[in-house]
């Protein structure tokens, strides 16, 4: 079964292409196109590229075409992208701006460029359906709760890749097969005691933090919207709600022009002078720039707080560990996030964690009772999982 996973951005297209066979699974291509100005062309030009690599004939040999869809009012899972779907996705644009709108655009040129071929979109929002009620909750009236306003949390498929993967190589098999079948079973899979407590963070463009229990998400900390929680590359972070009604009073700005600056002139951005790369931010601390530094005082600040919240939480951590972008390769920051922390039970190794960058490892010292890990996240391999386990089930339905 061949399905590729399409990551779409406002002006970027990039694919991979998984095959499984039984339950061996493998990545065939990778791919992608920047500063696309014609998205119907880069679609075919994706077709064209695995085509001329031998992996596809014609669209038609695609099981199905996998999307990280973000936010859809009342839906979230692994489910067919059909126009009831993308009409809730249209619903929650203004929650998700930076997001929602590439994405419904990019998937209706996907079905007319394969029609036929199942589209299916598993929301970064499912992950955390089954933590308490407390944890989903704004302390807002009931109409503003009716309306869509809650916690629902982001980046799930990084952080169920990250859950199942601990989970592993912390020798739990029974935690990694219950996240293996979380989707199907809405994680009734038996697992034996002690609970495995696992904070995940996910630090890149864009960033979370997850505190996982046996598998199961307590909670992340991007709420509403994936503007919230942590600083991101430009996007703003936790923010109380009073501050944007105060600066629309003082200034006169539109509200349009809030909703930009805070999605694109705010979080580590703005904190650092027009810097969003974390390499960008680091070089300038170092070399005595009093914002730079800021931003990455402020980062670590509101990593560590998020940290401390699923600490108490969890009641204590097995292992913290750190992915994507920045959690995989910057040394420095992982240090900064980690000092002074050995009450607490984390102790780096200073040199493993130093020469540590994108790949598996531990990186406490061997006294440390909480073990500090780098895990190298793999979102699109967790859609194409479920997207594959999405047809097999509708499969078994019809037979
Ligand atoms: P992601 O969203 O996971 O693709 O992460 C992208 C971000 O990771 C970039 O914007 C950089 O800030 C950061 N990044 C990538 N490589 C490094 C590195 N070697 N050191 C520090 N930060 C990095």
């Amino acid at each position: 079964m061949k399905i590729l996973v399409a990551n779409i951005g406002s002006t970027s297209l990039k694919w991979r292409l998984f095959h499984f066979v039984g339950e061996q699974e493998q990545m065939l291509h990778k791919g992608g196109l920047e500063r696309v100005t014609d998205y119907p062309q880069a679609i075919r030009t994706c077709l064209e590229q695995l085509q001329q690599a031998g992996h596809i004939q014609h669209a038609a040999d695609l099981a199905a075409v996998g999307f990280k869809t973000v936010l859809a009012r009342g839906i979230t899972g692994c489910v067919r992208l059909d126009e009831r779907v993308l009409q809730a996705m249209e619903a929650f644009n203004s929650i998700a701006p930076a997001h929602n709108p590439p994405y419904i655009a990019g998937i209706r040129l996907f079905a007319q460029a394969m029609p036929g071929v199942p589209l299916v979109g598993l929301f970064e929002t499912a992950f955390y359906q089954w933590a308490s009620p407390a944890a989903q909750r704004y302390a807002v009236p009931e109409s503003w709760y009716d309306l869509g306003v809650r916690r629902y949390g982001f980046h799930g498929a990084s952080h169920k890749y990250i859950a199942e993967r601990s989970a592993e190589l912390l020798g739990r098999e029974d935690v990694a097969r219950r996240v293996r079948q979380l989707y199907v079973d809405g994680g009734t899979t038996p697992v034996r005691s002690p609970a495995l407590r696992v904070i995940s963070c996910h630090l890149g463009g864009s960033s979370s933090i997850t505190g996982l229990r046996d598998g199961i998400a307590v909670g992340n900390s991007l709420g509403m919207s994936p503007q919230s929680g942590l600083p991101h590359n430009n996007r703003v972070g936790d923010l109380d709600a009073f501050a944007l009604p105060h600066v629309l009073r003082q200034t006169g700005m539109t509200l349009e022009e809030a909703e930009r600056q805070l999605c694109k002139e705010s979080g580590l951005k703005a904190l650092s002078g027009g810097y969003n790369d974390m390499r960008d931010i680091t070089a300038r601390a170092q070399q005595g720039e009093a914002r730079a530094q800021l931003a990455l005082d402020h980062f670590v600040h509101a990593i560590r707080h998020w940290i401390g919240a699923f600490l108490v939480e969890l009641n204590g951590a097995d292992a913290l560990v750190f992915t994507a972008g920045i959690g995989e390769n910057d040394f420095g920051l992982r240090a900064a996030v980690c000092r002074d922390l050995d009450h607490l039970g984390i102790e780096l190794d200073p040199a493993l964690n130093q020469q540590t960058r994108a790949q598996e490892a531990v990186i406490s010292s061997p006294h440390s009772r909480v073990k500090v890990m780098v895990i190298p996240t793999n979102e699109e391999l967790v859609v194409a999982r479920e997207t594959r386990r999405l047809l097999i089930k509708e499969q078994e339905g019809l037979s």
